[in-house]
């Protein structure tokens, strides 16, 4: 097991062993966005569902728009009208049905009406204006399916079907455990020589309150074996996944990785991966484990990779892993590494598309890098890369919002 595992090999384990979460709850529309949906959405209504008018104007026969037309109706949004009296027209807003006989709707700009008679400037066609029933959606349609969480835009979706809850998956409940005796609650005092405060603590809060997990404060866990023992012990009855930052190296400091064989039983342990070597995965009794390295940016970058897949395959969600784009390197891998590399770059537009800038400063300690970043650039083990080079880049936002 002392061999670095590939990222693509580790990844596909960890998807293999996550089991999806079953239980479902219905939801008030309101309460849904950020949630992953439990079930296939079927419309039972066309939207719209009436032929209705895109414009403010006048409904009449395309055949008959030559002629000057009494204006025999007026249909607001909201109202229905009667079937069309043939050489006339209907005064009509935006939104409402079309009255059976017209099929066309002339916008007002391009019609003068006087003294109830309407006349229309230029040619008409057949269905202009009209936006036909079941344009958006037919009844009996999927509109959306089991697996996805639900965006802003979906939620508007499922309204317009008439939906008023919706069912889906309950939130894992994640707890998270800060593993060091130098670390130090941020807002809790001053530091002495030594110590540090806990960032990763709130990056952690932070990444799984973003993909709507419950976030479960496991706090700061000594460095010690009995201590890391029992908090792994009570977090793992608690929560649907445990996880943990520091204590996966080889120091004599680093408890973790022992006592989670102890409890359950690893199933992997160092990846090649920069940063963030020293990743464990594995449980404790049933529930599963995912150990982080402790400097912060191998903290975010190995959620970001492997944890968070992991725990959206679990929560439901069926494309658990963020879109790749292609960009063009602004700097140079001259020396082949063993590792694959998510180096923190910039993306900025450019003439010739998408142009990556590196941070200054790749350190793992350096969170900087992932604050003033908005992508990884992924630069395979044993890749080199020339100027101009192009590079598979994920966006940040598509990790972390
Ligand atoms: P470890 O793997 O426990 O040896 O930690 C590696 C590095 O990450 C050390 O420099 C730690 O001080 C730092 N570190 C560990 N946990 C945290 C944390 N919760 N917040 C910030 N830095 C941490
Ligand atoms: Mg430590």
């Amino acid at each position: 097991m002392s061999a670095l595992l590939p990222v693509e090999q580790a990844l596909a384990q960890v998807l293999a062993s996550a089991r999806p979460v079953r239980d479902v709850v219905e939801l008030p529309l309101l309460d849904a966005p950020g949630h992953v949906l439990a079930q296939d959405v079927v419309s039972t209504i066309d939207v719209p569902g009436d032929d209705n008018s895109a414009m403010d104007g006048y409904a009449l026969r395309a055949s008959e728009a030559g002629q000057a037309l009494p204006v025999s109706q007026r249909i607001p949004a909201g109202a229905v009208g009667s079937v069309l009296t043939p050489g006339t027209a209907a005064r009509i807003f935006t939104g409402a049905p079309v009255p059976p006989g017209a099929d066309a709707v002339v916008m007002q700009e391009n019609c003068t009406e006087r003294d109830g008679v309407v006349s229309v400037g230029g040619p008409v066609c057949v269905g202009q204006n009209v936006r036909p029933r079941g344009q958006d959606i037919t009844g009996g349609a999927t509109v959306l399916e089991k697996g996805r969480i639900l965006r802003p835009q979906d939620v508007g979706l499922l309204a317009s079907i008439g939906r008023g809850t919706v069912s889906v998956y309950r939130p894992l409940r994640v707890a998270v455990l800060s593993t060091g005796d130098e670390l130090v609650e941020p807002g809790s005092g001053e530091l002495r020589s030594g110590q540090l405060y806990n960032s990763n603590r709130y990056t952690l809060a932070s990444l799984l309150r973003s993909i709507n997990l419950e976030f479960i404060d496991g706090g700061i866990v000594a460095d010690d074996a009995d201590i890391t023992a029992r908090a792994l012990r009570d977090a793992a009855s608690d929560a649907d996944c445990v996880i943990t930052s520091g204590g996966v190296s080889v120091g004599d400091e680093d408890h973790v990785k022992n006592q989670v064989e102890r409890l359950g039983q690893l199933d992997l342990w160092k990846l090649a991966i920069k940063p963030g070597k020293p990743l464990a995965f594995g449980r404790i009794g049933d529930t599963p484990f995912i150990g982080l390295p402790g400097n912060p940016t191998s903290v975010f970058v190995t959620f970001c990779l492997i944890a968070r897949p992991f725990l959206l395959k679990m929560q439901g969600v069926t494309e658990p892993e963020p879109p790749r784009l292609q960009a063009r390197a602004n700097f140079t891998v001259d020396k082949p590494g063993g590792r694959q590399d998510y180096m923190r770059v910039t993306l900025v537009n450019a003439n010739q598309g998408l142009e990556a800038t590196k941070f200054s400063n790749q350190s793992s300690g350096v969170l900087s890098s992932v604050s003033h970043s908005n992508a990884f650039a992924v630069i395979p083990p044993g890749a080199t890369v020339s100027e101009g080079d192009f590079v598979e880049v994920i966006l940040l936002d598509s990790l972390a919002r």
